[in-house]
């Protein structure tokens, strides 16, 4: 992993603990490719714009998708020690749960 660049935009990829993130994005995206953090995390933007847009609903039925592990800064975010889920989580469970969450994409 050394000196590797960006598939995407040209830009060494970093080997550091940003990789952490980078790694779980791309595992989530099922991505063979080799892309930055910044890339990554776009690919992922496109993806829950994709989702919401129903286009590839058929992801939310895959049980493996639903029963990943949740990411922090990813599934969710910590404020004052309390998890904020993000709308990319609620997106992956598929359907509202009816707690008026501050990212509902349902409604
Ligand atoms: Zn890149």
């Amino acid at each position: 992993m050394t000196n590797q660049v960006c598939s995407r935009c040209g830009s060494y990829l970093i080997t550091d603990s940003q990789n952490y993130l980078v790694n779980d994005i791309k595992e989530e995206l099922k991505s063979e490719s080799n892309t930055c953090g910044k890339c990554s995390k776009e690919e992922l933007e496109l993806k829950i714009e994709l989702i919401k847009a129903g286009q590839i609903d058929n992801i939310l039925k895959d049980p493996k998708w639903n029963k990943k592990k949740l990411l922090e800064n990813l599934d969710y975010y910590l404020e004052n020690g309390l998890m904020v889920f993000t709308e990319y989580f609620h997106l992956k469970k598929g359907y509202c749960c009816k707690n008026n969450c501050r990212h509902c994409p349902y409604n």
